[in-house]
């Protein structure tokens, strides 16, 4: 039925609008985890906290005939509720784990994954493995399970548990939220990593690798934009898409990222011919109008941040004039939780990343 789906959307012609693609199924495995049935035999587990202060990558799962592969390994207690349920579809294991980049939100429960499968192997571009393997023992030690880390829960449990804010005003009942709910998610995101600890990727590859299990055909393929090495993951039969954080919903995460060829690898996710994307957070795509959105609005910033420093504006001023407000408004609207992740995200972090890459100097 679906090879039928999807033979006849690859007859349709091409327009920005992917498909009327729908999943075969959805439902909710733990709270803020839904399970999403993308073709018969692969399921997105999306993680519904992207605009929270603890974040989560969404994850996704392939069934072959001869083992499963899965796509990033998020906190590890989401992580044991996916192998709970792929334990259930499956009674091969997990062969291959592909982490699409280095950052922890994507990547720190595949110790998870090599405890419940001893043979897993992880999979990673170059660069990717050359960071995680080196940042993420010290990252388990100091800061999961050491004294950094129980330093910062303890200023998050004190914040939590105050009535004002940083500033000594008092907190909104919005804010008041946020900081308990902070709180609780960074102790239960500690203590679950702290229990599997740390593994990495144990196979790379530089630019481009096709795995084919089971008769299942997975290419992969290296970007860089939101990071230095943002690996893609193509089903060709399926047509599914798996970006990792090159496409991040409902609001882009602008972090330390490689803005200058982020948009130009855009252009290549466009060239796939995909019918649905899973994003590194969010919800499944299957329209193009978000990607070209989020394209759009960090060559906005580019352009801004290039002619600021043709004029010789210091940083500050450029900050003071960036115009991005019509992104605002289409991402975040007037929803609380949007407008604080486009802000903190996005609007804070993102603009003197790209004013040093255009050569500014502050
Ligand atoms: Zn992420």
């Amino acid at each position: 039925m679906i090879r039928l789906f999807t033979t006849f959307l690859a007859s349709l012609p091409m327009t920005m609008s992917i498909a009327a693609a729908a999943p075969l199924s959805e439902k909710q495995i733990a709270p803020n985890v839904r399970m999403i049935r993308l073709a018969e035999n692969v399921y997105a587990f999306a993680a519904d906290n992207a605009t929270a202060d603890i974040v989560d990558g969404n994850s996704t799962l392939i069934l072959t005939d001869d083992g499963a592969v899965v796509v990033d390994a998020p906190g590890v207690h989401l992580v044991r509720t996916h192998i709970a349920e792929i334990r259930k579809l499956t009674k091969k294991p997990v062969r291959y784990l592909i982490n699409t980049h280095w950052h922890p939100d994507h990547t720190v429960g595949d110790g998870a994954y090599k405890k419940a499968f001893p043979d897993v192997e992880i999979i990673s571009d170059d660069y990717t493995a050359e960071i995680w393997n080196r940042r993420g023992p010290a990252l388990f030690e100091k800061l999961i399970a050491g004294e950094e880390g129980e330093a910062l829960l303890a200023r998050f449990e004190k914040n939590a548990g105050s009535a004002v804010d940083e500033e000594g005003d008092p907190k909104s009942a919005y804010q008041a939220g946020r900081d308990a709910r902070a709180a609780t998610d960074l102790k239960r995101a500690f203590e679950s990593a702290a229990k599997t600890g740390f593994a990495g990727p144990t196979r790379t590859f530089s630019d481009a690798m096709t795995l084919t299990l089971g008769g299942t055909e997975i290419q992969l393929k290296k970007f860089t934009g939101h990071s230095r090495g943002d690996t893609v993951v193509f089903l060709p039969e399926e047509k599914i898409l798996i970006t990792g954080d090159l496409v991040i919903h409902p609001t882009p995460y602008g972090i330390n990222s490689e803005f200058r060829s982020w948009p130009e690898s855009i252009d290549a996710l466009l060239a796939y011919d995909a019918r649905v994307i899973v994003p590194g957070h969010g919800d499944m795509q299957y329209s193009m109008d978000y990607i070209l959105l989020q394209q759009k609005l960090i060559r906005a910033l580019r352009d801004q941040a290039n002619r600021a420093v043709s004029e010789r504006r210091k940083l500050a001023e450029f900050q003071a004039e960036i115009d991005l407000e019509e992104f605002r408004l289409k991402i975040a609207g007037d929803d609380p939780d949007l407008n604080w992740a486009w802000k903190n995200y996005f609007l804070d972090p993102a603009p003197p990343v790209v004013f040093d890459m255009a050569g500014g100097s502050r």
